[in-house]
């Protein structure tokens, strides 16, 4: 599938119903979902590939991963009211796609979960909780080797330091997440946040074969 095809598809994919803003509900927008996606493709991390998008919300980045071959897609979202929009959304893609009702720090989630070859995410980025996305990153880490996240541009250096000696990254491409006015601190109808996709590769993970 091309990229351009993956965007469109991907914009078929319904939002939060009634989003929340304690939980940072923001679906990631079709374009910038794709190319995080296609990125992961063209480096060998998807097709075929085991993949588990954490905090998958209405699961545009689960449903992608499955539309580009990977073999199996398991998406972790702590609402269950998203979790019934990404059943719906992936019923209507048709894509197979497991979403679980789990909570990222929930302690017994990696024996439930097991590991996956990629993981996939679009944290919260911890404007209403601070350091809302390390939950998902310490999960990130031990569940595969190769991680893919959305973050805030210039968290780079942060989660540099944050993962010291637990993981590299490897790679960063910038992108812009086009905001609408969601919830009623939003001022403005769009707002165009700076991000950056962080590619980071673990020292924690453990291979189920080793
Ligand atoms: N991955 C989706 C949603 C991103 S918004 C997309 O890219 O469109 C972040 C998601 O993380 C929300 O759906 C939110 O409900 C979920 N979330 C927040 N805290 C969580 C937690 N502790 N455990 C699991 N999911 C959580």
């Amino acid at each position: 599938m091309k990229l351009k095809h993956l965007e469109m598809t991907l914009q078929r994919v319904g939002g939060f119903v009634r989003p929340r803003a304690a939980l940072e509900q923001y679906q990631t927008p079709a374009p910038l979902a794709a190319r995080l996606l296609y990125h992961a493709l063209m480096k060998g991390d998807i097709e075929g590939k085991s993949v588990c998008d954490l905090g998958s919300g209405t699961g545009v980045l689960a449903i992608g991963a499955a539309l580009l071959g990977a073999a199996t897609v398991r998406g972790i979202e702590i609402d269950r009211n998203a979790v019934d929009a990404a059943d719906a959304n992936a019923a209507i893609i048709g894509v197979d796609v497991e979403f679980i009702v789990a909570d990222v720090q929930d302690a017994a989630l990696p024996g439930r979960v097991g590991t996956c070859d990629t993981v996939i995410m679009n944290p919260p980025f911890g404007a209403q909780r601070a350091h809302a996305d390390r939950p998902f990153i310490d999960l990130a880490l031990v569940t595969a080797p190769v991680t893919y996240g959305i973050f805030n541009a210039g968290s780079a250096q942060f989660i540099e330091t944050y993962t010291a000696g637990r993981a590299e990254i490897y790679e960063k491409v910038g992108g812009v997440f086009p905001i609408r006015r969601t919830f009623s601190f939003h001022k403005k109808d769009v707002q165009d946040i700076e991000v950056e996709i962080l590619r980071l590769t673990s020292s924690q993970y453990q291979s189920p074969m080793a």
